[in-house]
């Protein structure tokens, strides 16, 4: 398990539309009324499950946009690369020649908060994935992506890199919500 960075939230949308700046734990929409609970040590943590033959199961944090790959230096393996910093990897240890150099973006996309059920307001984030015109595609439950279009990651998708081919990689997204003290 790894992660890299963090962001800070600074407001939320009421359900009326308005915007509730995020400044104490209880708060009230200043046009309809409504009180919300914000709880800043509770955020939404992406974890990606990679699983692909014999290989045992590997568990990645998500925290920033990433991309997955072949690495280019030791060119069998899967690697993950920040979008930011492309030299930063994290090796899968997972072996699989039918992944692209620069298979698939995922972008988590900056904070934005939204209440969740009740009047509960926790930190949220939206995952996205970006084919980058991979050699052997890509499928999200089942769905091929068009190359270059952005879609939706929602909790328990999985995406297939190379699903036609002899050696399916599959991803898994996970979404939590957990206490920041528990990272
Ligand atoms: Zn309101």
């Amino acid at each position: 398990m790894s992660h890299v960075g963090k962001m800070i939230p600074k407001f939320a949308i009421c359900r009326c539309g308005a915007i509730l700046p995020l400044t104490q734990r209880i708060i009230k929409c200043g046009r309809c009324g409504l009180l919300y609970e914000y709880h800043p040590e509770k955020i939404a943590l992406f974890t990606l499950e990679f699983q692909c033959g014999d290989n045992p199961l590997f568990s990645f944090q998500l925290f920033e946009s990433v991309i997955i790959g072949r690495d280019g230096y030791d060119r069998n393996y899967i690697k993950i690369r920040s979008m930011e910093d492309r030299m930063k990897m994290e090796n899968t240890y997972i072996r699989n020649i039918f992944i692209s150099r620069d298979h698939v973006a995922i972008h988590v996309e900056e904070e934005m908060i939204v209440p969740r059920d009740g009047q509960e307001i926790i930190v949220k984030k939206k995952c996205k994935i970006e084919d980058l015109g991979s050699k052997n595609g890509t499928e999200i439950n089942g769905i091929p992506l068009r190359p270059g279009m952005q879609y939706e990651l929602k909790h328990n998708d999985i995406v297939i890199l190379a699903p036609k081919t002899l050696l399916p990689l599959t991803i898994t997204l996970k979404e939590k919500i957990i206490n920041e003290q528990e990272i």
